[in-house]
């Protein structure tokens, strides 16, 4: 390509809402076969909101559901943002907390009114020791619907699953579809459970999916795709995110996703709509002249 190509091809990206941001981008986007994408706000609309809520017996409803918001209003997760919606909607009055600690691909924990509190992941039961049995039922229910399953515990003792569940972004089929009908091969990188990474995937018609991924475990999950596929391209939009968008050979961030992800990535979709990589491909292989 040539240097008036690139501009052209630069430009036309932008007046479709892609920035190219880093100087290759846009030829190194022709060489890709892989796109990966992250989960929340990336395929879906990061704006989850809780659906189910089952008690293991001893606790009550509002007392155990004013806790858990007490201990996510000091998390950034947009899960969190889905319970403390829900503590306010039924009028709950949130207590101030002590003590809590972020555990990053896990959930959190917290002191709350001389409670030691834990939200998060079944792995963060699993590692405290916890026993999620109880409630095994409802756990594939919500899995099996793509919902994310979230687990508290109270004094050591487990409290409830909630569900929470986050729509699609309306073009995210599509834009699957699209690139599969462009020879890329899709896969999908989330912290979220096997069986609603899996759910998602399948709904979507992902080839490929990677779930429970720890926050740190993420390069290496694109590594491997890269091994066995090809060039990488990663679309995410979270702090969590970052590193893999640096890592990959191209980090596509949605422009409604963090600064830190946007900081790391080449290339950003303004608009944060999935069918941006698309766009960014086609012309990438306009202006690299290998139309296919
Ligand atoms: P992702 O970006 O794919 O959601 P994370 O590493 O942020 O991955 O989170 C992985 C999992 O850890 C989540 O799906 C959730 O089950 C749990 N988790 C993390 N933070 C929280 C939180 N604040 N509240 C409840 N669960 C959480
Ligand atoms: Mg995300």
């Amino acid at each position: 390509a040539t240097p008036t190509s690139i501009m052209v091809g630069t430009g036309r990206a932008a007046d479709l809402g892609v920035l190219f941001r880093k100087g290759d981008a846009l030829q190194r986007l022709a060489e890709v076969c892989v796109v990966a994408f992250d989960k929340t706000g990336t395929l879906t609309q990061g704006k989850p909101s809780l659906t189910h809520l089952s008690l293991a017996s001893e606790f009550e409803r509002a007392q155990t559901l004013r806790l858990i918001a007490a201990v996510e209003a000091q998390s950034e997760h947009p899960i969190a943002r889905a319970i403390e919606a829900a503590a306010a909607e039924e009028g709950l009055q949130i207590p101030t907390v002590e003590h809590s600690t972020a555990l990053p691909g896990f959930g959190m924990q917290a002191e709350v009114e001389g409670h030691t509190v834990l939200v998060g992941a079944a792995r963060l039961m699993q590692r405290e020791g916890i026993s999620t049995d109880a409630l095994e039922g409802d756990l594939r229910t919500l899995g099996a619907r793509g919902e994310t399953p979230v687990f508290a515990a109270i004094d050591g003792q487990l409290a409830t699953l909630i569900g929470v569940s986050d729509p699609l972004k309306t073009n995210a089929k599509a834009a699957i579809d699209a690139l599969h009908a462009a020879g890329i091969t899709t896969a999908l990188i989330t912290g979220d459970s096997r069986a609603t990474g899996a759910a998602i995937a399948k709904q979507l018609g992902i080839d490929h999916v990677e779930a429970e991924v720890l926050p740190e475990d993420k390069l290496k999950a694109l590594q491997a795709l890269r091994t066995r596929h090809g060039k990488v391209a990663f679309v995410g939009d979270g702090i969590n995110d970052a590193p893999a968008l640096a890592e990959a050979d191209i980090g596509i961030a949605m422009g409604t996703g963090t600064d830190v992800a946007i900081e790391a990535a080449d290339t950003v979709l303004m608009s944060g709509d999935p069918m941006g990589v698309l766009n960014a491909l086609r012309l990438s292989r306009k202006t690299l002249g290998n139309i296919r």
